[in-house]
């Protein structure tokens, strides 16, 4: 029996049989392939040449429009390279002649390519090869795609073990026989572990090595309560673990009788109790939590596994979807924030090439230089708030110019609806999400253009302390109870209180019950959670005293260092 420490992803007990995913560097290892197979792989390796040449397509129409024909030149280069012989020949005859799958005979095309061009005096020519390396890479993504697919084909309850997994990866896995993920990499508030909390899969990541250590077939313990995986337990073990898998769910069924009940402290303090919802999966069950609204709207899922991004008619249903089932009450509809960890396959180049993702071209930063991708957003949103109460949230914004930027958008596609006799709501109340410190120290100034904030606790704390919430080398020091996140947050309470703007939260934060007696104390108007932990919020919440907890955290926001702050919590029994 080995026990490795993690960190804890996505509460949750799974015990199964390990199902170990190859590294992505290996799926491209030669893998032997029967001869009956081998026609299949050809039909494969052209079907990722079609959607490649998709790609270029989609690219050359972006790059034509943002930069002009001559850039514009440089697709033709790349469509070339993929009707060239080498792409076209040679890689079918290496899989038939050598029997072999298709990412490898195409990286063993490649490299040999890049042989040839290393050899050559002329820096131009020799320069190409990076040309050839970023259609090959084209390819790749295409094949590597459709192996990810396998996932469902998985047929025995298992615990999936991976050296990393996207958000993209962990969007299906409620629709697989997978219990529970392990990974190597990661940390507690990536998109990852969110989406896993969301769909209620139990995940522990940032295990350093574990996809190493684990064979297919072992026997799993994951326990995303404690941030722990056990690698073939004894029965005794799994006997006690089981137990505690019954008493979590003894202890989810005592929380019942809270459903519809309001969430005010024990003193009379009303909050707005709301619900995060990240994929239409989950609607189902926030509809039935009867939360006050949903107060965040993670529109990402729809841009995600996908080539080209969704069109304004299968927004409007989406989101038309959501408003419906909650009408009266509101959701927040937040703008797709991608970048980041939340890579896309758009045909969009930044996020894609860059070094350092979440400080690059994310969210608002994206989509105001894609103004075509936001406005098509805008106007299915428009178009859904006829559908009840919808209010618009803007992710990542930095600066009062990207807000005034947000407002003219906004305002062309209403007045373009209206043109074009389009049913469309002509005003829907704005929102930031302030969750860069620059947005804090000028939030005065944004105020006057917004009608509400929501607080990105993920981003803030990641920001704030210059810590990755993607790197599980640095967990350690990814502390929401840092001072300075809470000073960061009483500044934003204090300074929309004074210009009389709602303020809510609706980070990871909210759904830490040791965290809301110090966001009750800070006098927030609402919290919005993960759906799985809506009900305890709400028996935190209304087991507080708002009075107390005013008092708590002005003793908080003198403390020097989180080790006080965390010990004035406790002992307070909170
Ligand atoms: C946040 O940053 O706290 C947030 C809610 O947004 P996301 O986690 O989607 O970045
Ligand atoms: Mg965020």
């Amino acid at each position: 029996m080995i026990v490795i420490k993690g960190i804890a992803a996505s509460s949750g007990i799974a015990i199964g049989k390990a199902y170990v995913l190859e590294d992505e560097e290996i799926i491209v290892n030669r893998v032997e392939l029967p001869r009956e197979l081998l026609r299949a792989e050809v039909k494969r390796f052209k079907a990722a040449q079609k959607a490649t040449h998709r790609d270029l397509d989609a690219a050359e129409s972006k790059v034509l429009k943002l930069l002009g024909k001559k850039h514009a030149k440089l697709i033709d280069a790349h469509r070339l390279i993929l009707r060239d012989v080498l792409i076209t020949q040679d890689v079918p005859k290496r899989i038939l002649g050598e029997g072999v799958n298709a990412e490898f005979a195409l990286s063993e095309a490649l490299e040999m390519v890049n042989q040839q061009f290393e050899k050559m005096e002329d820096e131009f020519f020799r320069e190409r090869r990076h040309d050839l390396f970023d259609v090959g890479k084209r390819l790749l993504a295409h094949l590597l795609k459709q192996d990810k697919k396998d996932l469902a084909d998985i047929d025995f309850n298992c615990v999936l073990i991976a050296r990393n997994l996207l958000p993209s990866d962990t969007l299906g896995l409620h629709e697989t026989k997978i219990l529970g993920f392990a990974t190597d990499l990661g940390g507690k508030t990536s998109h990852t572990a969110i989406l896993a909390q969301s769909l209620e899969i139990p995940a522990v990541v940032g295990l350093s090595d574990i996809s190493r250590r684990v064979r297919t077939g072992d026997q799993i313990i994951l326990d995303g309560e404690q941030g722990m995986v056990i690698i073939n337990p004894g029965p005794e073990t799994i006997a006690k673990y089981q137990k505690a898998q019954q008493r979590s769910l003894q202890e989810e069924r005592a929380l019942e009788p809270l459903r519809g009940q309001p969430a005010v402290t024990l003193d009379g303090k009303a909050f707005h109790l709301e619900a995060n919802l990240d994929s239409p999966d989950e609607l189902k069950t926030v509809v039935a939590l009867q939360t006050d609204g949903i107060g965040l709207f993670r529109t990402e899922y729809l841009f995600l596994n996908r080539q080209s991004p969704p069109d304004e008619e299968e927004q409007s249903r989406a989101y038309q979807q959501v408003v419906k089932s909650l009408e009266p009450r509101p959701v927040v509809i937040r703008t797709a924030d991608i970048g980041g960890d939340r890579l896309s396959l758009l045909g969009i180049e930044g996020p894609k090439s860059e070094t350092n993702p979440f400080m690059g071209l994310r969210g608002i930063r994206l989509f105001l230089r894609h103004t075509d991708l936001f406005k098509t957003q805008l106007r299915a949103i428009l178009r859904s708030a006829l559908k009840g109460k919808v209010k618009l949230l803007i992710p990542m914004v930095s600066s009062l110019g990207e807000v005034q930027g947000v407002r003219r958008l906004l305002a062309q596609a209403q007045s373009e609806l209206q043109a074009e006799g389009v049913e469309a709501a002509g005003k829907v109340e704005l929102g930031i999400m302030v969750e860069i410190p620059s947005a804090v120290l000028i939030l005065e100034q944004l105020l006057p253009l917004i009608d509400f904030v929501s607080v990105g606790t993920n981003d803030l704390i990641q920001y704030t302390l210059a810590v990755d919430r993607i790197n599980e080398h640095v967990t350690h020091l990814y502390d929401p109870f840092h001072p300075a996140v809470l000073r960061l947050l009483d500044q934003i309470v204090r300074t929309c209180r004074k210009k009389d703007k709602w303020v809510g939260i609706c980070g990871e934060m909210a759904s830490d019950p040791h965290a809301v007696p110090l966001l009750v104390g800070l006098g927030v108007d609402g919290l919005s959670v993960a759906p799985r932990m809506h009900l305890r919020i709400k028996q935190t919440l209304r087991a507080l005293r708002f009075g107390a907890m005013q008092k708590l955290v002005q003793q908080a926001l003198a403390c020097p260092d989180s080790d006080e702050i965390k010990r004035l919590l406790s002992d307070q029994g909170l």
